[in-house]
């Protein structure tokens, strides 16, 4: 038996205004490189950081909603050693005394909650950014590489989980709930594309129950899809040395995204390697009760707490309820409509399939939308009332989001009221009756789908305005006179 045992060391850049230890701006992707930077974040001799008080409320706050134990009394320290992107020559990070300990992440997995513990959470700064120009993406196979600066000193939380995740697919879901909850919590904005949001994976296998494995750790997982790839490649790769009795050997591989390998990148450094010791710059971080029950205050319920809720108070079903609540912005929402229409399942069938295929349409996220509860709901409800067909209300829910105009006066403007007058459709009826012989024929033979194109016709030329029902019963009625 060969069970996987992963654990995740993951690093979120925390969203402040300004650098873990200087004023430096952190909008680092809207700069040219190198412009970002003062003496403090660059490295020079002789000054002195300042460390960023919301930097260490954001991780707090995410300590707490993770229920981790907050150490009354922590420090930073300095972790030595030397790369290009690193211009001190160290990192300033925490050591023994991390902010935050314990704690867990709860997350679904084929519909059961399952919990992965967490070490600890501390602060620390970023590095800056490499390109590596030439063949491969490694330094050691660059051509040259060129520095900027502009990251250096951001401020990073680092999250460090148990070996408690069994499979590659656990870890994606893990990192996946994750960054939703630090979204809810806005204290990253957790973009693995940009970088904001980054993973380490950890992984050995174990062959005798309750012995660790020699692990590795794998670099360079730049996406939830990478990380699952990487693991499932890695433990591959360790079953087949140990069925062929040779050993794994403890190091740091990178994952090379073109090949989709992990490949040996260094072996692997022990705390000694960096020489860490108390950073003699910065005092002792104190945090009081007082300040812990502030930030208490603003933590939201989580993805997950939101989900279940749904689930079983609204009776809304996994997915739908599952797609509600991927945003906080969007399960806002969904709470804010449901106080003016109270029908959460039509409610949710409009979000989860009307609203999201025009997202899905625009490439847009639900947060650049603007939309008002009270127009989308006021769209419901003219469905409700058959004041305007279902299609039609699809439009103006298009329309309105389009031109943020109000969708009562779309209707009014464009005509687009449910036609109940039935002479009117009556004629609408016969005249697609006569224009379309051979299926009318076909029908009267007993192929009786054929009245579903019959309807379109006939909606074609109401524009998507009659009742499909009132169609259906009077085109079979003047069929059947036929
Ligand atoms: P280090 O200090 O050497 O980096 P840590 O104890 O901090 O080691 O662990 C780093 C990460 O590696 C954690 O996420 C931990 O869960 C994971 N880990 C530790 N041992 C193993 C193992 N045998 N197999 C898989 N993951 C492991
Ligand atoms: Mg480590
Ligand atoms: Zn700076």
């Amino acid at each position: 038996m060969y069970l996987p045992v992963i654990g995740l060391e993951v690093h979120a850049q925390l969203l402040t205004k300004s650098k873990m230890f200087c004023s430096c701006s952190t909008d680092h992707e809207n700069a040219p490189p190198n412009t970002l930077v003062c003496p403090i974040c660059m490295g020079m001799p002789g000054v002195l950081p300042v460390p960023n008080k919301k930097a260490i409320e954001l991780l707090i706050k995410t300590a707490l909603a993770l229920n981790c134990e907050i150490s009354p009394f922590s420090k930073f320290d300095r972790k030595n050693y030397f790369y290009p992107d690193l211009p001190k020559g160290y990192q300033i990070s925490q050591y023994d005394l991390p902010l935050a300990r314990g704690g867990y992440v709860e997350f679904e997995v084929d519909s059961e909650i399952k919990r992965v513990r967490l070490k600890r959470i501390h602060l620390e700064e970023d590095t800056g950014k490499l390109l590596h120009v030439g063949e491969g993406d490694r330094l050691a196979e660059a051509e040259y590489s060129l520095v900027d600066l502009n990251r250096c000193g951001i401020p990073l939380m680092e999250i460090v989980t148990e070996p408690d995740i069994h499979s590659p697919k656990e870890a994606r879901l893990f990192l996946q709930e994750l960054r939703k909850i630090l979204r809810y919590l806005e204290v990253s904005s957790g973009d693995m594309e940009k970088g904001s949001l980054r993973c380490d994976a950890n992984v050995s296998v174990m062959t005798e129950k309750g012995i660790l494995g020699i692990r590795t750790e794998i670099k360079n997982v730049n996406s939830f899809y990478s990380l699952e790839k990487a693991l499932e490649y890695e433990i591959e790769r360790q079953i087949n040395l140990l069925k062929e009795g040779k050993e794994v050997i403890q190091e740091t591989r990178h994952w090379d995204e073109k090949k989709q390998i992990t490949v040996t990148l260094r072996g692997k450094e022990e705390a000694e390697d960096y020489r860490y010791f108390p950073e003699p710059d910065i005092p002792p971080i104190i945090i009081s009760k007082e300040i812990l029950e502030e930030i208490k205050k603003t933590i939201p319920p989580l993805p997950l707490q939101r989900k279940l809720l749904l689930q079983n108070t609204l009776f809304l079903s996994p997915i739908e309820s599952e797609i509600i609540t991927s945003e906080k912005e969007l399960c806002e929402f969904f709470d804010e409509c449901l106080k003016l229409y109270n029908n959460p399942k039509n409610l949710s069938n409009w979000i989860t399939v009307e609203l999201m295929s025009y997202l899905n349409d625009q490439k847009l996220n639900f947060r650049d939308l603007n939309i008002e509860p009270k127009r989308f709901v006021k769209i419901i409800e003219m469905v409700d009332k058959n004041e305007i067909t279902r299609p039609v209300g699809k439009e103006i829910l298009r329309k309105y989001l389009d031109t943020k105009e109000d969708p009562e006066k779309i209707v009014e403007k464009e005509g687009l009221k449910t036609v109940s007058d039935l002479d009117f459709l009556k004629e609408i009826v016969k005249r697609v009756i006569d224009g379309n012989e051979r299926a009318v024929l076909d029908y009267l033979k007993g192929k009786k789908n054929v009245i579903n194109f019959l309807v379109g016709q006939v909606m074609k030329e109401t524009k998507g305005r009659a009742s499909l029902d009132l169609v259906k019963n009077l085109l079979e009625e003047e069929l059947n006179k036929r």
